[in-house]
């Protein structure tokens, strides 16, 4: 999406959101422009509409309750409805057609059907993820198109299943090669893309390995002690990798520590509540720009900083729902309200322990990092 295109969307939803009265029904937006800012396309064919992401097609109703993604149904909360001329969706009901899209935009976040990703940890080596998953460097080099074996902790770098190369021989059949090597026919006609059982002398075909030679890729991503069932606040293909970045220094208003995890992405992008919660703190904070703060249970605040906007019905008092679209990625903050541009869009994501009345913070890193790989 172009900057402009993004800028006009967001300036669309703001008018949008501001002639909807404050909780007349169920917050909406126009699936449209939620799904554009998702970098889907979506085509009105009344009373259908297509939503398109990559590969992946999604099909919504007007007046139905229930929408296909790829051909499985998925129950909406409320059906689609018009408004103002718009066919709309319930904020509650964007994350779970959005989320785990293929067709992504962003290569390290690319799902392939038979491989898998490694996020890269402190000391991870390009010689080490291959040797773990048992392919070769240079194939790893290959499927990701590294340039070279600078690797930094959180890339995603994709690994097929990994193979022994079979030269065919006179003779040799895909039911001879399979019995060779422990495998199935079926397995060894999935790896290859092959449509048929012919194969011929010379042609090299990529047998998998059998699955008890496999090395078990060990889990990086520990299981944090709280909200282990929590949601990341984007979808897929929508942010940048980010690192942990809790603790850097920070400077404006004064020589301080970060307090938060910054996620990149552009502005205008959409963003879903982590959590269950209740919004305790909403509006502008010089440091966090336009912010919300969400008390998800007696003791966790989660804060979202710099949003370009809110989304309709995310007020304060609000109740909101896991998952609920909550606003806009945007690049506010760092001086009295209104100020925008000072640093480049990205989400703050801040946790705070609020059990004793101040408020104070962890690391969110640990469970960002979980939530991204559910
Ligand atoms: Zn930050």
């Amino acid at each position: 999406l172009k900057r402009i295109t993004v800028l006009s969307l967001l300036a669309s939803w703001l008018a949008f959101s501001a002639a909807v009265p404050a909780h007349a029904e169920t917050p909406a937006v126009p699936v449209r422009n939620i799904f554009q800012s998702l970098h889907a396309e979506v085509a009105w064919k009344d009373p259908v509409i297509e939503v398109r992401r990559g590969a992946d097609l999604m099909v919504l109703r007007v007046g139905s309750d229930v929408a296909t993604k790829n051909g499985t149904a998925i129950r909406l909360s409320e059906p689609i409805r018009m408004a103002k001329g718009a066919a709309v969706i319930a904020t509650v009901d964007v994350y779970p057609l959005a989320h785990n899209w293929s067709g992504l935009q962003n290569a390290s976040d690319r799902l392939r059907v038979s491989g898998r990703t490694h996020t890269i940890a402190k000391g991870d080596t390009l010689w080490g993820v291959a040797k773990r998953y048992g392919v070769a460097v240079a194939d790893v080099r290959e499927w990701n198109h590294l340039h070279d074996d600078a690797l930094y902790v959180g890339e995603k770098l994709y690994v097929e299943e990994p193979y022994i190369p079979h030269t065919v021989a006179p003779g040799d059949t895909l039911w001879r090669i399979s019995r060779e090597h422990h495998t199935t026919v079926h397995a060894i006609k999935t790896t290859n893309r092959l449509e048929s059982d012919n194969i011929y002398v010379g042609q090299t075909l990529r047998v998998p390995v059998p699955e008890p030679m496999k090395a078990q890729p060990r889990d990086i991503v520990e299981k944090p002690p709280k909200f282990e069932d929590a949601l990341f606040p984007f979808v897929n293909g929508t942010y940048q990798q980010f690192g942990d970045t809790w603790g850097e220094s920070r400077s404006f208003g004064g020589e301080r520590s970060h307090e938060g995890v910054d996620i990149m992405a552009e502005a205008g992008v959409p963003m879903f509540s982590a959590t269950d919660g209740t919004v305790v703190s909403y509006g502008w904070l010089p440091y966090g720009g336009w912010r919300l703060s969400v008390k998800a249970d007696n003791a966790t605040t989660l804060y979202y900083a710099h949003l370009a906007g809110y989304a309709p019905g995310i007020y304060k008092g609000a109740r909101v729902k896991k998952g609920q679209l909550i606003g806009y990625c945007g690049a506010t903050g760092y001086g009295p309200v209104g100020t925008t541009g000072k640093f480049d869009p990205h989400l703050h994501f801040g946790m705070y322990d609020t059990s004793g009345g101040a408020w104070k913070p962890f690391n969110p890193y640990p469970y960002l990092k979980w939530w991204e790989q559910r």
